[in-house]
């Protein structure tokens, strides 16, 4: 069956170019009523052009579908506000929420300036809480809502020289993982992608030993993330060069003793960093308490006689 977003309305932030283009146009083509957010800035997010966004609402339109554009910046809290006004004072509600929006500014570690690191941050991170605070208030109000916020393989594993996007692109994971849970009872969802793919982005990096690796290969997941559908909370989807796979947390099962040393900690190094058969603990319902639980089990389990 066609899975379709008739009667939806979605916010795309960033979604004049490369990856949030590539979205927008795939839940419009869906039936989807969209909100194409974009300053259209620089890759480093500097200036403004309101041209990319007319652009894909052109685009939308010329197709048959329905869109507005947005040129406000998820980087400051009055313009999230504003782009999630938008869907709400043109199309009166907002079901679907996918922060993509991304600008890139590269340095060493040790010479990263302040100015850089809050560039980057405002835009990756605070954008993304700029955007779900007002967001998310208004789906648990209606009963139903689907956020997607976008992580990257940096963000995860880390990456030279963007010691700023890596810790905005980690730090959505939390923010995504308490959408999940506090939005659990009001069928509101929130879930991760970490995509990849060949656009502006890779301005500078050789890619001619790269296989496909266009937007439309990611599209279809966060397309699904996205819809009614979508049976999965708190979680990261990775979408890249054709491959779609989960990435998650995982803890070893661990080594209990009542009471530890720092030699105590060296001789059991293999047994605590034993990655088989691993432990997961799902967010959605309480991935805290179940790790607390686990812990505190650990420790009953060893003082029972
Ligand atoms: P892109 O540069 O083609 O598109 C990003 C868009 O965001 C641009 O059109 C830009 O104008 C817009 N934008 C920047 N700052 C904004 C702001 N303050 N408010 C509103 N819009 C703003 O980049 P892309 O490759 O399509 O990346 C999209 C997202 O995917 C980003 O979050 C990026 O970090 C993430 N990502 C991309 C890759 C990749 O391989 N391309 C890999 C991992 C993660």
């Amino acid at each position: 069956m066609t899975l379709r977003f008739d009667d939806r309305v979605a916010v795309v932030t960033g979604a004049g170019r490369g990856l949030g283009r590539e979205y927008a146009m795939l839940l419009a083509a869906r039936g989807a009523t969209v909100v194409v957010n974009d300053v259209g800035g620089t890759l480093t997010g500097d200036g403004a052009d309101a041209g990319p966004a007319s652009a894909v609402v052109g685009e939308i339109v010329a197709a048959g579908g329905q869109a507005v554009a947005s040129t406000e910046s998820v980087a400051t809290a009055e313009g999230g506000q504003a782009i999630i006004d938008t869907a709400l004072r043109e199309f009166g509600r907002i079901d679907i929420l996918i922060h993509n929006a991304g600008n890139v500014r590269r340095a060493p570690l040790a010479q990263m300036s302040y100015e850089d690191f809050d560039a980057v941050v405002d835009v990756h991170l605070r954008g993304a809480f700029h955007v779900v605070r007002p967001a998310f208030a208004e789906m648990v109000e209606a009963g139903y809502g689907r956020i997607v916020l976008t992580s990257s393989i940096g963000g995860l594993y880390g990456n030279h020289e963007v010691a700023n996007y890596a810790v905005a692109k980690a730090g959505v994971l939390g923010l995504s993982n308490v959408a999940a849970l506090e939005g659990a009872a009001s069928n509101v969802i929130s879930n991760v992608v970490v995509p990849a793919a060949v656009t502006r982005m890779a301005e500078g990096i050789d890619t001619s030993a790269y296989p496909p690796m266009g937007a439309e290969l990611v599209a279809p997941a966060v397309g699904w993330l996205a819809h009614e559908s979508c049976s999965v909370t708190g979680e990261i989807l990775v979408a890249l060069a054709g491959r779609v796979a989960r990435a998650y947390i995982g803890e070893t099962r661990g080594v209990y003793r009542p009471s530890w040393t720092i030699e105590d900690v060296a001789a059991n190094l293999a047994e605590i960093r034993d990655t088989a058969d691993p432990l997961v603990f799902p967010v959605v319902p309480g991935g805290h308490d179940a790790h607390i639980r686990h812990s505190f089990g650990m420790a009953a389990e060893a003082v029972q006689p």
